[in-house]
């Protein structure tokens, strides 16, 4: 039994499914439930409920024209179509539709590397190619240069940019969307286009100059619903010869609002030039370099009844007892931990200014991390946390799995991701409004969190809300989500990404000028795509005809 698409008669449906088939052979059409449910996301919050999103059926291209002929069939059915890369995007939507009854145009077999330039270190790639892929690739002909990963490191390079995720090096690498350089896309109505220098026929710096003339248009490709990205160019790091890390350690709470200041300058004027890792010995925060690495299932020993609750009356606003605490047994409440990436002399004198720089704190320590020489070696490559040196890696995954720390795993999460600003105020003022929402819609107590800082300039929380197999706690969850969107936005704070079942939601609330950014987005849409074929509903743009389901 094939599935149904809303507005599209069964008979109309059964001709789009042949006529993809002509397209790109019987072989990469799936309409059996078997093969379909394979795109349904596996950390959907609608697990058994009637709102989670569903395809109805997939097909996968293998070369730029099929994915054109895709688009022009689509438009004649009206059919609505969901391009995913490699549909890797556990905790944003997976590789389920926005829409259901979307059919998946699954781009996997498109996994070409067209370029890759060592000397302008960057690339070229099709939506197939994962981080793996490349990594590969560029370890098998020994070129010096390092690929930015998110963590886990499976997915794609194209499709983790379009999402605008992130990752663990240098600030202009790590923002994957700002590494980009060059786009080719399918338009909704078929149209082959290609931004930057690409559009110079026989251009020699598609992968070189980004911009090109004219109205910079590739911000309207990701998070969005206008076009199918087939081709992506990335700027590369090249392999830098050396890698240091260095710790703050500062005593008291207050102490937190000198120490961003101080990062922030020195990470604007880029003399550190790694992510800097957040943590608080004394509250029990771990940096993420930690995090990642007490991933194996030891045992933990119990904390000490008196530091945990020297914590709660730190929690509660009183941080004295937390603070002889610490004194007593030469505990930090803050560290920052700053990376550097460069030749080993510079990184060295900039780790030394850093130093100059936050010894204004009173009582503030220092501890030299180790200085690798790259490439690492075998050894040093045990004990370092892979990302931070380019290298992908699945071992996030055992953080959710079932460990004797962790005996009743979750399902799943959806992550709520607000950014504040990047002040010690923000961060105090965060933890108390979401601790109090935390209490009020009765979700698991909410313990102080320090944000991160993959962007610069701005602070990020990345919560993770459980998706359970249980509908009624699942619902009880998605309220509250709700409510935390709302709430951020009173204080003006707002996601920078989110799953498709938030995302009307988190558009509503960039309501700016009575929803100007929405509307503009809504124009757009119906002059690229006036039947409404391509992703509808993605970060909340639908086409015309579904609007008022928004
Ligand atoms: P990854 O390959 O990293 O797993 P996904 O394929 O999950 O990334 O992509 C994330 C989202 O970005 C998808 O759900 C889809 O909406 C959008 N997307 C991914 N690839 C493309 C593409 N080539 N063209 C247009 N949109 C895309």
């Amino acid at each position: 039994m094939m599935r149904t698409v809303p507005g599209v008669s069964p008979s109309d449906f059964a001709k789009a499914i042949r006529q993809f088939e002509q397209a790109v052979g019987a072989d990469w059409v799936y309409t059996r439930d078997e093969d379909v449910d394979l795109y349904r996301d596996a950390f959907s919050p609608f697990l058994g409920e009637p709102e989670e999103r569903m395809a109805s059926a997939a097909v996968a291209p293998s070369e730029v024209e099929q994915v054109q002929q895709i688009v022009r069939i689509a438009n004649q059915f009206k059919i609505p179509l969901y391009p995913i890369s490699t549909g890797r995007n556990l905790g944003y939507g997976g590789s389920a539709p926005a829409y259901s009854g979307s059919v998946v145009v699954d781009l996997k077999r498109m996994n070409r590397i067209l370029d890759v330039n060592e000397e302008n270190a960057s690339c070229l790639v099709e939506p197939g190619v994962s981080y793996f892929d490349l990594y590969r690739h560029i370890q098998e002909r020994g070129l010096k240069l390092w690929v930015d990963v998110p963590d886990p490191g499976w997915g794609s390079p194209l499709g983790n940019a379009l999402d605008r995720g992130g990752g663990y090096t240098r600030p202009q690498f790590r923002n994957h969307f700002d590494a980009h350089c060059g786009l080719e896309i399918v338009l909704p109505d078929g149209e082959l286009m290609r931004t930057g220098m690409g559009a110079l026929p026989g251009a020699k710096t598609w992968q070189q100059y980004k911009s090109g003339f004219g109205p910079w248009i590739d911000g309207m490709f990701s998070q969005s619903n206008f076009g199918i990205v087939t081709k992506m160019g990335f700027w590369l790091m090249p392999e830098p010869e050396a890698y240091l890390s260095g710790s703050v350690l500062a005593a008291k709470r207050d102490d937190l609002y000198q120490m961003v200041k101080i990062l922030n300058h020195v990470e604007n004027s880029g003399v550190t030039n790694g992510l800097p890792d957040t943590g608080s010995p004394l509250l029990g925060i771990q940096t993420i370099e930690e995090f990642a690495q007490a991933m194996e299932d030891k045992p933990q020993p119990a904390p000490d009844p008196a530091l945990l609750a020297a914590r709660d009356k730190a929690e509660a606003g009183d941080s004295a007892d937390l603070e002889a605490y610490g004194s007593r047994k030469n505990m930090a409440y803050w560290q920052f931990k700053l990376k550097f990436y460069g030749p080993a002399k510079a990184i060295a004198a900039q780790w030394e200014y850093c130093k100059d720089k936050f010894s204004v704190i009173p009582g503030v320590r220092f501890e030299d991390g180790p200085l690798y020489r790259l490439p690492l070696s075998a050894e040093q490559r045990e004990n370092v946390h892979w990302p931070e040196f380019g290298i992908p890696t699945l071992n996030m995954f055992s953080i959710g799995a079932r460990s004797s720390s962790n005996p009743t795993p979750t399902h799943g999460h959806m992550w709520f991701s607000p950014i504040i600003p990047r002040t010690a105020e923000a961060v105090f003022e965060a933890n108390k409004v979401f601790a109090a929402a935390a209490r009020e819609f009765d979700l698991p107590t909410l313990r102080f969190s320090l944000p991160s800082c993959y962007w610069e300039r701005a602070f990020i929380f990345i919560f993770a809300f459980p998706v359970t197999t249980d509908p009624a706690t699942n619902r009880k969850n998605r309220n509250a989500f709700h409510k935390l969107i709302e709430l951020g936005a009173q204080h003006g704070w707002g996601e920078y990404r989110t799953a498709p079942a938030f995302q009307d939601a988190i558009m509503n609330v960039y309501s700016y000028n009575n929803h100007a950014l929405r509307r503009f987005h809504e124009t757009i849409k119906d002059a690229i795509d006036p039947n409404g074929v391509l992703s509808p509903g993605r970060y909340g743009i639908w086409p015309k005809h579904l609007r008022k389901s928004r």
